[in-house]
């Protein structure tokens, strides 16, 4: 009995600690409730979640680089229309699609991103190709799809990114608009209008691969009705996403709170300069966004293969896989 409470302590404990994350991604956070998501509904966010994290598996299977895993698990939710990414990009206050993303490498801190992009079937790719590929690290509008086309990456008609729901989601929002001219959220002068629609579909992913290497990625179609140009956190580097040798981070939410307190770099800081865990450094970073009057979620993955996925919204699209393959999704809180 002695020697099972031994090998209980020493090793029960020791496996336990020992589970290491490669890969965390998310799907976007907000008023996501087992009510207002059918079963059906579920099962398909669950199953395409599970697909993203096993294509990304793969990748760091095989030997592939942090940023190679990134780019195909976010390749598989921009091309499924269930989230806010490249296929189910929402809709701008004058129906278009504009799509931002960027992408971040550890071990060097070389980044790539682009902005308000409308013809780019994959905006990760052009992200990462303005990494690998270019003196810059941000381009947007025609230029950034100029240089895509360049890159021989996938060009497509605008039309490619209409989704009914989308659509429909646009049509409610503009709604309200008309409805509720002078209803201001008074925190911060924005109108309730703008926020109505609480569902932030941005994907992102960070991955560590077999040499060590963190890398971290998002892609967005930005807010519902968003306005002139307006451009979110999800291509900005340090806000929507970052890594170093450290730790990589993708956020999710009201980009503007994100740009505001430079959500992943503070977080990577926290880590950095004072010493805090994954999970504390990225959970003060949600608490400052929320002090503030925003809301969103990060995902977050260290060197040593700890994961953090902290959020302020009903929900967050999330999951983790292991380095022997363990996928695991989660939705709600
Ligand atoms: N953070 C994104 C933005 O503000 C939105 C989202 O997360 O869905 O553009």
């Amino acid at each position: 009995m002695k020697k099972f409470i031994f090998h209980l302590l020493v090793f029960g404990t020791l496996t336990f600690a020992q589970k290491k994350y490669v890969m965390v991604i998310h799907g976007g956070a907000g008023t996501i409730t087992k009510a207002n998501l059918s079963p059906e509904k579920e099962k398909e966010y669950r199953e395409k979640l599970t697909e993203a994290l096993q294509k990304g598996y793969a990748e760091i299977k095989n030997g592939k680089s942090s940023l190679d895993a990134v780019s195909a698990a976010i390749m598989v939710m921009e091309d499924s229309p269930l989230f806010n990414a490249g296929k189910g990009a929402v809709f701008t206050n004058e129906g278009r699609n504009e799509l931002d993303a960027s992408i971040m490498n550890g071990k060097d801190q070389k980044a790539g991103a682009v902005a308000g992009v409308t013809t780019i079937k994959n905006p990760i790719l052009a992200a990462r190709a303005v990494m690998d590929k270019s003196e810059h690290v941000m381009m947007a509008g025609p230029g950034a799809e100029k240089f895509a086309k360049e890159q021989k990456l996938e060009i497509v008609d605008p039309k490619y990114f209409w989704t009914e729901k989308a659509w429909n989601s646009l049509q409610k929002v503009k709604a309200m608009e008309t409805s509720k001219k002078t209803s201001l959220n008074n925190k911060e002068q924005y109108p309730d209008y703008f926020i109505v629609d609480h569902k932030f579909g941005t994907v992102g992913a960070v991955a560590l691969d077999k040499n060590g290497n963190i890398a971290a990625g998002t892609s967005t179609g930005g807010m519902t009705n968003k306005k002139y140009g307006r451009i979110g956190d999800s291509p900005i580097i340090g806000a929507g996403t970052y890594a170093n040798e450290q730790v990589g981070i993708s956020g999710t939410g009201w980009g503007e709170f994100f740009i505001r307190t430079v959500a992943s770099k503070t977080a990577a800081d926290r880590m950095k300069y004072l010493h805090k865990p994954v999970t504390e450094a990225t959970q003060e970073s949600i608490d400052e966004i929320g002090k503030l009057g925003g809301n969103g979620g990060l995902i977050a993955l260290d060197k040593d293969g700890n994961v953090a996925m902290p959020f302020n919204t009903e929900g967050m699209y999330r999951g983790t896989v292991t380095d022997k393959g363990e996928v695991e999704v989660y939705i709600y809180k």
